[in-house]
């Protein structure tokens, strides 16, 4: 890093300020974090922080628009225990859509509505049934051992999916027994 205005590059102090950062041309207000020289005080260019600062306003915009956040995004990706790749695949998006509203970038409301329907473990089979095709072997042995209940049981009783209510995630509100009842009950009629 290095002071543009005097060339110091080794005297900075990190400030945190409001800041006003326009997203899909609406003002959003965010606690910045940003670096000035100590020498000058004038602000120093620091990537790291700036693209934080910037992931900030994007999640917010998000929050007040309804829309998944980056960091609801991933978790409901990870209870399914997939990469990246393979959940943009089985919900019909490009290879490297979910990458992209994981890093920050805004997803559009039918893409937000797709992702969040997702979440529920039954449609999420529905769609995975529906793309099987371009998923590879490995891919679909993994899922299928997730969807069987085992690993979804394992999930379950993690420590961080009573604490994050995978319980609703999972099972639309039911306790796994309830959704298994259910399950047999179709499967019956
Ligand atoms: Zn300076």
């Amino acid at each position: 890093m290095i002071c543009l205005n005097c060339y110091n590059d080794t005297n900075f102090e990190t400030k945190k300020e409001h800041e006003t950062i326009v997203v899909r041309g609406e003002d959003i207000e965010i606690e910045s974090e940003v670096t000035y020289c100590k020498n000058c005080n004038a602000k120093v260019w620091n990537e790291e922080l700036d693209n934080n600062n910037l992931i900030k306003a994007y999640e917010l915009y998000k929050k007040n628009h309804g829309l998944l956040t980056s960091s609801d995004i991933k978790f409901i990706r990870e209870n399914y225990n997939i990469s990246q790749s393979t959940f943009s695949r089985i919900l019909g998006l490009g290879e490297k859509t979910i990458t992209r509203y994981e890093n920050g970038s805004i997803q559009d409301t039918a893409q937000n509505n797709l992702i969040l329907l997702a979440k529920n473990i039954n449609n999420f089979k529905v769609l995975f049934e529906k793309q099987k095709s371009i998923l590879r072997p490995e891919e679909i042995a993994k899922i299928e051992e997730i969807l069987s209940g085992r690993e979804v049981k394992l999930l379950f009783n993690n420590q961080n999916a009573t604490a994050y209510g995978i319980k609703d995630l999972f099972f639309g509100g039911f306790t796994y027994e309830e959704q298994q009842r259910q399950y047999e009950f179709k499967s019956a009629v």
